[in-house]
């Protein structure tokens, strides 16, 4: 399987020049190719092919008017016409129904946040022995290594971010010899809207502290950022600190979706997750908690884990009445409104918190061996309505459990 492997980059001022060059290359040779696609729509003419696309591109080396493109590695201006392809293809296969609507792709612009080239094996990139990376028409590259790459990679992206860091992103094969031994639990996990994730045994998990604080900058640097008069230079300053307190809460997200991930593959040998389609979520009141949460990054380092691991990872369909069944009798009572947090069952009396009831049944469903025991708050006893007033009373538990946490 396929794993990537992301390192901080150092460039120094001409290779930071280098590489402004490559990432304009790149985005013109896209541009240019979805230009012509667009073209050819417009006048009602055929797809056109990428082998078509990367003749005409080599023709365009030719002309006093692309002619700089031959400053650059040419896999990279390939490679942008793959990225062309893929976003096409995922636009079509969402069009199709075989994955979530996407928009058709776009241009792209300098002042767009992520700026990135990818270079494959043939580009002949490759690590020097003193720890450098060396890509071809840029130089060797000072990279922070922060762990070891398990085998030799055979891609790598360079990306720059909004707040102007570099980061190289290396694509690794890695064989499945890394299983972990066997253990007993299984878990279905629910997304929560008072917590991040929700776990069949009861245990509910929020987001850790460093993340809490890093997001509190973040808005604290927003609302500064709209105060300042437009076109103003304290304008600008303020949006690169945004955006690099956006860079960090990003950052620290991944930091707790790994930790979380990895513990979750460690203990459990099957692990079930509720396919929210992310991108079906967006129209509704629910998205912008959906899409904080970083769910989907979240599902996906899960997914992988497992595979590397050896843990069994299920995901089940998004229509199935997570809410609406009683995980202890079976009985589905019909949708209940949001902000009921609690419900006695009408079949069978247990009084039922509605996240862990949600992620009992997300496993029941997957057909995970777990007890429904946790999901029942008190058999027989309507508990006062806790959650009205917006707080979240109970201890954090996830802070205290996430210390220890060893990263695989
Ligand atoms: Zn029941």
């Amino acid at each position: 399987m396929q794993l990537r492997y992301g390192f901080r980059l150092y460039p120094n001022g001409s290779q930071r020049s280098a590489l402004a060059r490559a990432f304009g290359c790149a985005r013109v040779v896209f541009n240019d190719a979805l230009r012509v696609r667009e073209d050819a729509r417009a006048a009602g003419l055929p797809f056109v092919a990428s082998g078509e696309l990367s003749k005409q591109l080599t023709a365009s080396k030719k002309t006093p008017e692309r002619a700089w493109l031959g400053e650059v590695s040419s896999v990279i201006l390939q490679q942008s016409l793959r990225d062309l392809d893929t976003a096409y293809r995922n636009f079509f296969d969402g069009l199709k129904g075989k994955r979530p609507r996407m928009g058709a792709p776009r241009f792209k612009s300098r002042k767009d946040n992520r700026q990135s080239i990818r270079f494959t094996a043939n580009a002949g990139w490759k690590v020097t022995p003193g720890g450098k990376l060396r890509l071809p028409k840029v130089g060797d590259v000072r990279v922070k290594w922060s762990r070891m790459l398990p085998s030799t990679p055979s891609t790598v992206t360079v990306i720059k971010d909004a707040a102007g860091r570099y980061f190289a992103s290396f694509v690794v094969e890695t064989d499945p010899s890394e299983v972990l031994p066997e253990t007993t639990p299984e878990v279905g996990i629910d997304l929560g809207l008072s917590h991040f994730v929700i776990l069949s045994d009861g245990t509910k998990i929020d987001s850790p502290r460093f993340l809490r604080r890093a997001e509190k900058k973040l808005k604290k640097a927003q609302q500064s950022l709209s105060r300042k008069a437009k076109g103003s230079s304290n304008r600008g300053k303020a949006r690169l600190v945004v955006a690099r307190a956006h860079a960090q809460v990003a950052d620290a997200r991944r930091e707790f979706h790994h930790q979380l991930s990895t513990k979750l593959i460690r203990e459990n040998q099957a692990i079930a997750v509720e396919d929210l389609a992310v991108k079906g979520l967006a129209r509704t009141k629910l998205a912008k908690s959906v899409h904080d949460a970083g769910w989907s990054q979240f599902v996906t380092m899960l997914e992988y884990k497992a595979a590397r691991y050896g843990r069994t990872f299920v995901k089940i369909s998004r229509f199935e009445p997570t809410s609406q069944v009683c995980s202890q009798c079976g009985v589905k009572d019909g949708p209940k409104p949001l902000h009921v947090r609690t419900w006695e069952c009408k079949a069978c009396g247990a009084v039922l918190d509605r996240d862990i009831n949600a992620a009992v049944n997300v496993a029941k469903a997957a057909g995970l061996a777990v007890t429904a025991c946790g999901a029942r708050v008190r058999p027989g006893l309507v508990p006062a309505q806790r959650d009205e007033t917006g707080t979240h009373p109970k201890p954090r538990r996830s802070t205290a459990r996430q210390a220890g946490i060893v990263l695989l």
